[in-house]
């Protein structure tokens, strides 16, 4: 009788698309494109300094450059991945290099321990690495004792420090570095990325007529972060028995639907009390997390004043491509000086959030203040009612480029908000 086959180990998906080589490290092509030249050229200092916001590839490269320098055919450009040294790199199981999650260990006497190991040679490889991830987090005691190894680093040792808060992290240690900043993904980026690996997972498959907009779903939740993007996706297909959709991924992200989110702004914008209160309780009542919805609204409102402001610079904000028609519409419409009362007005209101017990109560409440109140009636329209003498009427829409000569922007035709029947 024939051996049964063993089954396919599997390979937890993060892993499994772990980026392998500097040119599967989605967006940072510029940092990718030095690290080579520096590995090749042999100009590659004791240490580096990876900063950017979280989940955009630094750990990934610090492990790709590492695999570079150690690579038994290298210092290679592109490490081979096969010899012994990478696959060891890659599995995290290498002597000689050695992550630190400086989270875990501010203490120090732990970084004081993990340092007095700096002065030994390299047990097999050509250097010995340290990847110091949160870097930031460490204690001025660990920076101090880390400082006296960077001002005679050993020969053989290269640091790669990543941090998502460069600030904190002393000038002294700052200077010693060479410096990358890593930046923010764009959703196109995030959703080609998805789209690669969608297509190659055995036995996943999406509803075809929805593919691009669940992709576009997903990166637009990510916020520029590919680690959070390839979770989500994850998760998603754990989920989901048969095809994909886009309402299962929907429900997945707790996604307010894009439609809620400009609905959200025109009734702002119309000063429109009850159809906000209207909207929570559906949100509420769909089971969406009002947390993420202000998130999501916050990041609406950015986009809209950028398309605003600076029509031309649209890749910059994050609207999926089947949305953007849409939404350029929906501009002229809406008013400069609502958007950015908004936007100001929901930073705060996200601060609140974060220690509120009520949160559905706050913000019912910050709508209410906005509309019922009038602070969202926006300076243009109470300058143009008075010049036509009427009643301002809060929140008039107002046409493009300002004044009244093209249609819209007529302050009586807005929607009368509840109060100012009263
Ligand atoms: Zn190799």
């Amino acid at each position: 009788m024939a051996e049964p086959t063993a089954p396919k180990p599997y390979v937890v998906f993060a892993r499994r698309w772990r980026p392998q080589t500097f040119d599967d490290v989605v967006g940072q092509d510029h940092i990718s494109q030095q690290l080579r030249n520096a590995v090749t050229s042999g100009r590659v200092g004791h240490a580096f300094l990876f900063r950017g916001p979280r989940g955009v590839g630094k750990t990934s490269m610090a492990r790709i450059l590492a695999r570079a320098l150690n690579c038994e055919s290298g210092p290679a450009a592109e490490p081979c991945g096969t010899c012994s040294h990478c696959r060891s790199i890659a599995a995290g199981s290498a002597m000689d290099v050695i992550e630190i999650d400086a989270a875990t260990h501010t203490q120090v006497d732990e970084m004081r321990n993990i340092l007095a190991s700096v002065g030994y040679s390299p047990s097999s490889m050509r250097f010995k690495i340290y990847i110091v991830d949160e870097v930031h987090m460490l204690s001025k005691h660990s920076f101090n004792a880390l400082l006296k190894t960077l001002e005679e680093p050993p020969p053989a040792v290269k640091f790669i420090f990543a941090t998502t808060d460069p600030q904190k992290i002393p000038d002294t240690i700052r200077s010693r570095c060479q410096d990358f900043e890593f930046r923010r993904i764009s959703a196109e980026d995030i959703v080609a990325r998805l789209d690669h690996i969608l297509s190659r997972e055995e036995g996943v498959e999406a509803e075809e007529s929805e593919r691009r907009a669940i992709l576009e779903a997903l990166a637009w939740h990510a916020e520029g972060g590919m680690r959070d993007a390839q979770v989500a996706l994850d998760q998603l297909i754990s989920l989901t028995s048969g095809k994909l959709t886009l309402a299962a991924t929907r429900q997945l992200l707790g996604a307010i639907e894009n439609r809620q989110l400009l609905d959200c702004v025109r009734a702002m914008q119309g000063g429109d009390t009850a159809r906000l209160l209207e909207l929570i309780d559906q949100l509420v009542e769909s089971g969406a997390d009002l947390e993420n919805f202000v998130k999501s609204l916050m990041q609406f409102v950015r986009d809209l004043l950028i398309l605003k402001t600076a029509p031309r610079q649209t890749g910059l904000t994050d609207l999926p491509s089947t949305w953007m028609e849409e939404v350029k519409a929906a501009l002229p419409s809406l008013d400069l000086g609502l958007l950015l009362n908004l936007g100001h007005n929901l930073f705060t209101l996200a601060e609140q959030i974060k220690t509120a017990s009520h949160i559905r109560f706050l913000v019912e409440f910050f709508f209410i203040k906005l509309t019922a109140a009038g602070s969202a009636r926006s300076i243009d329209s109470l300058l143009r009612a008075l010049e036509s003498g009427a009643p301002p009427a809060p929140a008039a829409p107002s046409p493009p480029g300002g004044g009244g000569a093209r249609g819209g922007g007529d302050p009586l035709a807005s929607p009368a908000p509840a109060v100012a029947s009263a």
